[in-house]
């Protein structure tokens, strides 16, 4: 008999590392995914152009239940597990089916966090996370007219835009004076929140939300100035929290999210864990690409064939949003002992910012034309020394080939 490989989540992590694991031995392991969403897996960054009416759910199918059946796997899909025994060495479902395992694998992703202001528990107050979200987005656009996105971050301003492309009116909420703080510096924000503005979406910065106004349904959002605007759908992109209260009730070490060593094993041999629900040398996740590398070096592990190490990389940024060209990577603060470059064409709608340290590039900030953010990213990864193209760096790679 082949030993069990039993899979907590059925999303793009997990999946994932199935895949990776069976490109190395297809028949190693009895395999048994549990998920909680009712469906094959998906890929879930192109929720942003289903909700925009670019794409179909069925485009956006990465596993249907037809290739579970064909690659040997049994998927119990809307059947989210309760319970880990790691004594025993069992998973129990919500249905009550129990599954025994060799090789655990946790992939249960991120939980949108909610702000708990008075009325979040409302009708019409939702997070964008799946399918199910989508669809009551959808929903609402057919039958509602104001939009209300709190959080003006990537996910935010993907939800706004495409509730704007429903045909709703869309305000967007931030806490902050600038959009996508995280990834971009004040005069990209700016260009940025001037072009989503042209397309029709409305924005209330250093916003804070006091309570969001029912009583059976959300009807309205009010400020902590008093403000009030009408809302019959909100959409709360506050960011998220890894999702481990199954690791943590069945004793696995966790900090702020499952902690895993270098070959995203936790500290039970037994169970490795990959996605937004780890923390790798402190750090979480919340992008695909250092995801894929996770599963990659797990897969590996899992086939037995441990030589591979998850080594931390830093991930570019994009908005997918049509139209809109912005590309964010790497250390866009910089500080002390750090140098700007920037070229600011008002007129083409143009900014790019390199932030150098040590003659090196540390992060890039390009709005308006992006074309050369993989390049500069593969120069912040392979630590090139730009001194001798420094002059020319900002006008991009064509240029700089033909100085050198
Ligand atoms: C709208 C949107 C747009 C995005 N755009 C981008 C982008 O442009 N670029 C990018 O890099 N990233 C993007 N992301 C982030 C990216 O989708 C995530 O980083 C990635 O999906 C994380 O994979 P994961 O497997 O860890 O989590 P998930 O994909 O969330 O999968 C976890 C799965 O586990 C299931 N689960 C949880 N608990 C249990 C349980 N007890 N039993 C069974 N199943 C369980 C969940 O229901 C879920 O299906 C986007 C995310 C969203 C929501």
């Amino acid at each position: 008999m082949k030993p069990a490989l039993v899979v907590i989540g059925n999303g793009m992590a997990g999946m994932r590392t199935v895949e990776e694991l069976q490109k190395l031995d297809h028949d190693m392991y009895d395999i048994t995914v549990f998920g909680a969403e009712p469906h094959g897996n998906y890929n879930r960054i192109l929720l942003s152009p289903v909700l925009a009416g670019e794409k179909t759910i069925d485009d956006i199918m990465l596993h249907t239940r037809d290739w579970y059946v064909q690659h040997g796997i049994t998927l119990h899909a809307g059947d989210p597990v309760v319970h880990i025994d790691r004594k025993k060495r069992i998973v129990r479902s919500q249905s009550g089916l129990e599954v025994r395992y060799d090789r655990l694998l946790l992939a249960t992703g991120s939980t949108p966090f909610i702000i708990p202001v008075p009325g979040h528990q409302l009708p019409g107050v939702i997070a964008f996370r799946d399918i199910q979200d989508v669809e009551t987005m959808l929903e609402a656009s057919r039958n509602h007219r104001h939009a209300v996105v709190i959080g003006g971050g990537l996910l935010g301003l993907e939800a706004a835009n495409g509730l704007l492309r429903q045909g709703m009116e869309v305000t967007v909420v931030h806490v902050t004076d600038a959009l996508m703080n995280m990834q971009l510096d004040k005069p990209a924000a700016m260009l940025l929140q001037k072009a989503l503005e042209t397309k029709g979406l409305r924005f209330m910065l250093s916003a804070q939300t006091e309570e969001i106004v029912g009583p059976d349904r959300v009807t309205a959002v009010r400020f902590k100035d008093g403000s009030v605007i009408p809302a019959d759908l909100v959409v709360m992109t506050a960011g998220v929290r890894p999702n481990i209260a199954l690791a943590k009730a069945s004793g696995l070490h966790c900090d702020r999210a499952i902690v895993v060593d270098d070959t995203l094993q936790t500290y039970d041999p037994r169970v490795y864990a990959v996605g937004e629900c780890v923390q790798h040398r402190k750090a979480l996740f919340g992008l695909v690409a250092p995801i894929w590398e996770q599963a990659r070096v797990c897969g590996a592990h899992l086939a037995g064939a441990g030589h591979r190490r998850y080594v931390q990389q830093t991930s570019p940024t994009r908005l997918k949003v049509t139209g809109v060209d912005l590309y964010s990577v790497g250390d866009i603060i910089g500080g002390e002992g750090s140098e700007d470059l920037v070229l600011r064409d008002a007129r083409r709608g143009v900014y790019k910012r390199l932030v150098l340290k040590d003659n090196r590039i540390a992060g890039a900030v390009l709005y308006g034309d992006v074309q050369d953010g993989p390049w500069y990213f593969g120069l912040i990864q392979d630590g090139t020394n730009i001194a001798s193209i420094r002059s020319h760096l900002l006008f991009g790679e064509a240029l700089c080939a033909r100085a050198a």
